[in-house]
């Protein structure tokens, strides 16, 4: 089954190809068939297509809205010039997944895209007004593109709906839950469940038997305790602001800080709001860049003091992270890095684990240093009582295959 996978932003659309039979998934072949991007949809338009080992295009095309981006890219795709020998016509592509951010309380996994759930979705914008409006947009474009076959919602948040309500309610008037739905959500939880998944598979262990603690760092940051299988805490809340130090998010702060700046710098709530979400993190405390590896040679190659302030902060909150994880699942057989930075700086997993050694990590420096550009196994020296794994994410594979087993799923039987 050839699946169409969807990452539709306010202005940009990511998206993969993925063939998902049964045979290339079980030898974890890479499966893609072609992937690319389509950015600053409204305006000039950048446009990036690539079919995987065969062919490439770039060029800079406007882009009226999310639906011409879609047009733009399934032409492309059933084209001659794409090279993509599986896609003759539009009928050879068979199902859409699409990536969408909030799923609120009500999606706890991944669906098939009804009229209800479209409303669904549409219920959950308050909870992520830039993002959920942009994927209903996605999924009303390919309805309109490709008629009726199948679309699944995959949902950032649904992996994290299995936390406990003493992980998932802030110590606010419980009112506000009742009324708003203020609460932690969590993201990333495709990615936090995809290496849970291969973890599990490279250890050949039932999902029951899976107690890790994942740290998904990238551009954006987040960290899971998975007990049993099971996300059961997070570090990124209602929104993603919160947890981990980010590129440009600040991730934990006093909230009176909000307040504080408000009145220093005549800004308002919103205006501060985007500050913490935008000019912090490692471009606010370094004043370079929000990207690690700029950001470290800066540090190591020019000396910059602020540079190294910055990874210093980035990797001592990950590693607080990790020890409150620990305590909060009563140990863990692992840790699992993944994400830009996770997957590819050895420096980044080394300054993180050197402050655990207590709780018996121990890295092998050679092994770590080989990691980078998407090798997966484990950096730890063997005979640690925590291990570590290095794991790089698919969170597009995860989409293109809950599609595949809901359709799979929804059809009669016999
Ligand atoms: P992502 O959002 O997962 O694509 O990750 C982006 C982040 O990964 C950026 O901060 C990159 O600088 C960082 N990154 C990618 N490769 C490396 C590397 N070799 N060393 C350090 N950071 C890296």
């Amino acid at each position: 089954m050839n699946i169409l996978v969807l990452n539709c932003g306010s202005s940009s659309l990511k998206f993969q190809l993925i063939a998902t039979d049964l045979e290339r998934i079980a030898n974890n072949k890479d499966a893609r068939l072609a992937h690319g991007q389509i950015e600053r949809i409204g305006g000039a338009g950048i446009v990036t297509l690539i079919a995987d080992g065969k062919t490439s295009h770039r060029s800079a095309t406007p882009v009226r809205d999310t639906k011409s981006a879609v047009e733009t890219v399934v032409r492309w795709i059933a084209s001659e010039t794409s090279g993509i020998d599986e896609i003759k016509s539009l009928a050879d592509i068979h199902a859409i997944g699409h990536r969408v951010v909030h799923g609120g309380e009500r999606f706890r996994q991944s669906v098939l895209i009804t009229e209800e759930v479209l409303c669904g979705i549409e219920d959950c914008i308050e909870l992520a007004p830039l993002h959920n409006p942009a994927n209903i947009k996605g999924i009303l474009a390919a309805r309109e593109i490709f008629g009726g076959i199948p679309q699944a919602a995959v949902f950032d948040t649904a992996f994290h709906q299995t936390l406990p309500e003493k992980a998932y309610l802030y110590a606010l008037p419980y009112q506000l839950y009742r009324r708003h739905k203020i609460r932690r959500y969590g993201f990333h939880g495709t990615s936090h469940r995809y290496v849970a998944y291969r973890y599990r598979t490279i250890l050949n262990l039932p999902r029951e038997q899976v107690n890790v603690i994942t740290l998904h760092l990238g551009n954006g940051c987040s960290i899971a305790a998975i007990k049993g299988g099971n996300s059961i805490d997070t570090s990124m809340g209602l929104t993603p602001l919160e947890g981990l130090v980010m590129g440009t998010r600040s991730g934990d702060l006093d909230a009176a800080i909000i307040e504080f700046i408000s009145s220093k710098e005549g800004l308002t709530v919103q205006e501060v709001e985007t500050l913490l979400n935008t000019q912090s993190g490692l471009l606010g405390i370094s004043g370079l860049t929000n990207d690690m590896r700029e950001l470290l040679a800066e540090a190591n190659e020019s000396g910059d003091r602020r540079a190294r302030l910055a990874i210093e902060i980035f990797c001592y909150r990950a590693s607080k992270y990790i020890g409150s994880y620990l305590a909060a699942m009563n140990g863990a057989e692992a840790i699992v890095f993944t994400g830009g930075i996770g997957e590819n700086s050895a420096e980044i997993r080394r300054l993180i684990c050197e402050r655990l050694s207590w709780l018996g990590i121990e890295l092998d420096a050679q092994l770590n240093e080989s990691f980078t550009g998407g090798r997966e196994g484990v950096i730890g020296a063997d005979a640690a009582r925590l291990k570590v794994y290095v794991i790089p994410t698919n969170e597009e594979l995860l989409i293109a295959r809950d599609t595949a087993r809901l359709i799979g799923e929804s059809k009669p039987s016999g």
